[in-house]
């Protein structure tokens, strides 16, 4: 018999494991953005003085990204890893990177940490995994992401080791 804290402990994971998808989705934007030097927050139009919001676009096509389109790990699945207009090939960099948001925000959850090393955490894992996309692409790591990576890594740890409620959902 499950207790209905097993039942709330389940819906904690899945909330982990969902924001660690949005995360890595994340990650793949600003490492893609990072690589090809764009800005994170605006896109500078050349024939306008005017910036607007950065939104995700096909780099093939250039047609902006619905909502649909940008659900981690499913879109690519669905879409059959291709641009829903322009039929271009999307890399496997974007799932994997969300599956490896997956993989750590649940490391996370079952080292039980929460409260400030979660929120620390949450802000430094998209520049880490950026930082993971980079390195494996461009073989190199800008200079800033190495804080987040230092961030992450030792959040993790003392989440770990200082906290010390390694729960395991069995
Ligand atoms: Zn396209």
């Amino acid at each position: 018999m499950y207790s209905s804290d097993h039942v709330v402990m389940f819906l904690i994971f899945v909330a982990y494991a969902m924001m660690g998808a949005c995360l890595g989705s994340f990650s793949g934007a600003i490492s893609y953005r990072i690589a090809h030097q764009k800005s994170w927050i605006v896109d500078h139009k050349s024939n306008s003085a005017r910036s607007q919001p950065a939104r995700s676009s096909c780099p093939s096509c250039l047609h902006q990204l619905s909502l649909w389109d940008l659900v981690p790990i499913l879109s690519w699945v669905f879409l059959k890893g291709r641009c829903r207009y322009c039929k271009a090939p999307i890399s496997v960099r974007y799932p994997i990177i969300e599956i490896c948001g997956v993989i750590a925000m649940a490391l996370f959850c079952l080292s039980g940490g929460g409260g400030i090393p979660l929120i620390l955490f949450v802000l430094a894992l998209p520049f880490s995994l950026a930082g993971f996309l980079l390195f494996i692409e461009k073989k190199k790591i800008p200079f800033y992401i190495y804080g987040a990576l230092f961030l992450s890594i030792s959040v993790f740890l003392y989440a770990v080791v200082a906290e010390n409620q390694i729960r395991w959902l069995i």
